[in-house]
């Protein structure tokens, strides 16, 4: 039985929905975190991803904090604590921070658990949602088959694809299934033999070939393989296309598997190799973006734009996942970085909704930089702290405002 009077009301509990909850919880909030699936975290657990990228200044030398403050240096700080080998690694040009799925967990966990204003919902789903005017006045959640309606004052969807956003009826754009971002499926491969840096290089080549040979589609070739935490794994990051239905999603699963497939028969080092653990379900990069009252552009972007309301810094490069050409990188100009001001976050029309994480108000190209898992905890954070200051203050933004 789910009886609450929270005051604000955080759909979805990826890393954005978790960063929301605590910020608003903390600011003395009653809070409450509603969340579908049995865990915290989003793709950032769910995903088998090995790196949270958007967390750092991109320039000359390693950086030695996070580019924003607050829970993103405080889940970094406890990250270190539980895997202190975990270090700031350069890819490219761009720092990540290495990360294990079942640290993310623990430190979520322990940060949710901590806050006595937050409850948190697990299995349970925002079903639908009643609005007056602009206002949203009642939410109606599901757990176990039972309905329970909740009225906060305040809703935050962390959804990744504007789910609660778009059962308000609010706008949202949604690129063409031909221009959307390629998907991803990860699998974690064992029993390689003699894991190295050319393995890496042979596997695009291979899939290439086999693209060339009408053996896979296309946009199987834009994989790739990185090594994971022990010498005989290796983790092949699919790129898929997919569709919203579940078939469609059965086909991306089966090809995904048809890759491993190809290299096991072909490779050495693959021969013996299986498929230890996958992500759980297909990822989609891009999805509905909520129109908000201002749009991020790529021009903003590269041009390292600030704004008198900017909440979040980041310096992660436009990274495009194009089904035809690949991956595009698009770069933040070095030792700098752009903000993401506050007006992405408020659902344009409603007086009482924000976004946060995956699918704030940004355009097709600027989704490929802000997406990433550093920069949506910041997002999440951002947007609790502004729900508890329109609550307490009647304002998102307190006067003086500065990041
Ligand atoms: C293939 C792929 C690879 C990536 N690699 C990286 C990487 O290496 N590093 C990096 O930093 N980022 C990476 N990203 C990006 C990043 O992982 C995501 O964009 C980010 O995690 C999004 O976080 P989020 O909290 O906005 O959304 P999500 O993680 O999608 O969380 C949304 C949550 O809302 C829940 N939800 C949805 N609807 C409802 C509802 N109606 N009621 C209740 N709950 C609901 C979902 O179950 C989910 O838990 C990758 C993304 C993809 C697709």
């Amino acid at each position: 039985m789910i009886k609450t009077d929270a005051e604000v009301l955080v759909a979805g509990g990826g890393v954005a929905g978790v960063a929301a909850a605590i910020a608003s919880a903390r600011q003395g909030l009653r809070t409450c975190l509603v969340e579908k699936e049995s865990f915290a975290g989003g793709i950032g657990f769910s995903g088998l991803l090995r790196h949270i990228c958007g967390l750092y200044l991109n320039g000359e030398n390693a950086p030695e904090e996070t580019l924003n403050q607050g829970l993103a240096q405080e889940i970094v700080c406890m990250l270190n604590k539980l895997s202190p080998d975990k270090t700031v690694k350069k890819i490219g040009r761009v720092y990540v921070l290495p990360y294990s799925r079942d640290d993310l967990k623990s430190v979520f966990d322990k940060l949710l658990s901590a806050e006595p204003n937050l409850e948190v919902y697990l299995e349970t789903a925002v079903e639908s949602v009643k609005k007056t005017g602009d206002e949203i006045t009642g939410i109606t959640i599901k757990k176990s088959g039972d309905k329970y309606d909740i009225t906060p004052k305040v809703v935050i969807d962390c959804t990744g694809n504007g789910e609660v956003s778009a059962m308000a009826g609010t706008g949202f754009d949604l690129s063409s299934s031909e221009e959307r971002q390629l998907a991803g499926y990860v699998l974690r491969i064992k029993g390689i033999k003699d894991y190295d840096e050319i393995l890496q290089i042979k596997v695009p080549f291979y899939l290439a070939e086999a693209v060339e040979k009408n053996k896979l589609s296309l946009y199987l070739r834009f994989s790739t393989l990185s090594p994971g935490d022990a010498r005989d794994e290796g983790y092949l990051k699919i790129s898929v296309v997919v569709g919203d239905d579940t078939k469609s999603n059965e086909l991306a699963v089966s090809e995904a598997l048809s890759v491993h497939r190809y290299l096991a028969e072909r490779i050495e080092q693959f021969k013996s190799s299986y498929v230890a653990e996958t992500s759980q379900a297909v990822m989609q990069r891009e999805d509905r973006r909520i129109r908000g009252e201002y749009t991020l552009t790529e021009e903003d972007i590269l041009n390292a734009r600030k704004f008198p309301d900017g909440i979040v810094k980041n310096s992660w490069p436009i990274e495009i996942w194009d089904r035809n050409k690949g991956t595009i990188y698009k770069y933040v100009p070095k030792d700098d970085y752009y903000e993401i001001p506050f007006g992405c976050l408020k659902v344009k029309g409603f007086n009482n909704l924000l976004c946060a994480g995956r699918c704030i108000s940004v355009s097709h190209t600027a989704l490929g930089s802000t997406r990433v898992m550093g920069t949506c905890i910041s997002l999440g954070e951002q947007a609790g702290i502004a729900a508890a200051n329109k609550i307490k203050h009647g304002n998102y933004l307190l006067s003086g405002h500065k990041i």
